[in-house]
């Protein structure tokens, strides 16, 4: 019996005269991934992604977890393809429904049929194919309310498709549909989950890491290089811009008075990735800093360290969330184990003792003024350091 796999679209069904780009993008990253496991035909009708393997070496159960993590696919069947008639679906139904139904209880059929040719209405199809699960599992029964499992019939265009639950999709909007966003990305727990979660709206992801060698190690940035791995089996191929900041920090502890040290960072910080972001084609930074979490994140932190860019939106798509939400799609994405491992990073170097949480700008600024800020960041430019992340699907 042949299987294959349905991958349904999400939103962006409803995207009208642009679904076409849409749904070509979707596609393309669906071949890509595929081509990894070996011999697929990938295609799309219906608002559904064909996943067809070509040979018996194509690896049906790998290519499965890889499209469950393709943003732009609400949910995923491995469907049984049979015949479109009755005998066919009824024998495809009885030999390959019942593995799925074991130590289950009760089932309901749902059938769809868009090809409107097809002699019975999907009423009478779930009824007939129910009778036909019933009579090689008398054990179970139906319960159309709230079943263990549901069976589906689909009557489509190039054949019958019967299939047993369903895989939840990673949602959201295919990659770079919605442009590119520069990530600043730490070692930290929330960056990771910030840089999935645009990705997952969309955006094609680049990422900037700020380091401070020899305050930070060499295994600091090696853990930062793998979360964007991590990162990339959503988001797919990263670049990882590495800047030193050594020189910075040096010269804010001998200038600078050290309850302004991490908001003075921050504000270099921005303002260097806002450069790097224009070099690349990114159209906004992405951080992840979360509402009161620390100092430097309170609003009027985030005011001060805002004021440090000049024209490029920054998304914080962690602001409104506990920390316990964050960790927990931290985990769901695989980052959380590696983002707790104990490397120092560049804001946990020379972090002041009192840190201000509600700074002025102005006093801010005085603070500032003391070093040549655009010699240093231009500097700090020239020593950026350009990683490709391969992504592993
Ligand atoms: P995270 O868990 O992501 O490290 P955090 O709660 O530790 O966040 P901060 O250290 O204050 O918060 O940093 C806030 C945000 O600033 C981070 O989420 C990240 O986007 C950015 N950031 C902090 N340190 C770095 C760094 N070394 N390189 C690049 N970006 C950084
Ligand atoms: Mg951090």
């Amino acid at each position: 019996m042949k299987e294959i796999l349905l991958c349904k679209y999400g939103e962006i069904v409803l995207k009208g005269a642009n679904r076409k780009y849409f749904e070509d993008m979707l596609c393309r990253e669906m071949k890509k991934r595929a081509k990894a496991y070996g011999n697929f035909d990938v295609y799309r009708s219906q608002s559904t992604i064909y996943i067809e393997p070509l040979d018996d070496f194509a690896d049906f159960e790998g290519v499965c977890v890889a499209a469950s993590k393709v943003f732009g696919i609400v949910a995923l069947s491995r469907a049984a393809v049979c015949e479109k008639n009755m005998d066919s679906i009824r024998k495809t139904a009885r030999e390959y429904i019942p593995a799925f139904l074991d130590g289950k209880k009760t089932f309901k059929v749902e059938s769809k049929r868009s090809d409107k040719t097809f002699p019975l209405d999907s009423m009478e199809l779930s009824r007939e194919i129910g009778g036909e699960i019933l009579s090689v599992c008398p054990k179970m029964s139906v319960d159309v309310h709230n079943p263990d499992v549901v069976v589906r019939v689909e009557v489509r265009e190039y054949g019958a498709y019967v299939s047993a639950g369903r895989i939840k999709g990673a949602g959201g909007m295919p990659i770079g549909t919605n442009g590119r966003g520069l990530l600043l990305l730490s070692g930290g727990i929330d960056s990771p989950v910030a840089g999935y979660m645009m990705a997952k709206r969309g955006l094609k992801i680049e990422a900037v890491h700020f380091e401070s060698f020899p305050y930070t190690s060499e295994k600091a940035r090696e853990k930062v290089l793998d979360l964007a791995k991590q990162v990339a089996t959503y988001a797919g191929d990263i670049y990882v811009h590495v800047v030193s900041l050594t020189h910075i920090q040096e010269e804010l502890v001998k200038a600078c008075d050290e309850d302004y040290f991490t908001l003075l960072l921050r504000r270099y910080m921005m303002t260097i990735a806002e450069k790097i972001a224009k070099q690349h084609g990114c159209g906004t930074l992405i951080t992840g800093e979360s509402l009161g979490q620390v100092a430097s994140q309170t609003m009027k932190a985030i005011e001060v360290t805002d004021a440090a860019v000049k024209e490029t939106p920054v998304f914080r798509p962690c602001i409104g969330m506990d920390k316990e939400e964050i960790v927990q799609i931290a985990r769901k994405i695989g980052t959380f184990e590696t983002s707790i491992l104990p490397f120092e990073d560049c804001c946990t170097v020379f972090t002041p003792k009192h840190p201000k949480t509600r700074p002025e700008l102005e006093k801010v600024l005085v603070e500032e003024r003391k070093l040549d800020f655009d010699a240093l960041v231009e500097e700090a430019l020239e020593s950026v350091d350009t990683v490709r992340i391969v992504a592993e699907y």
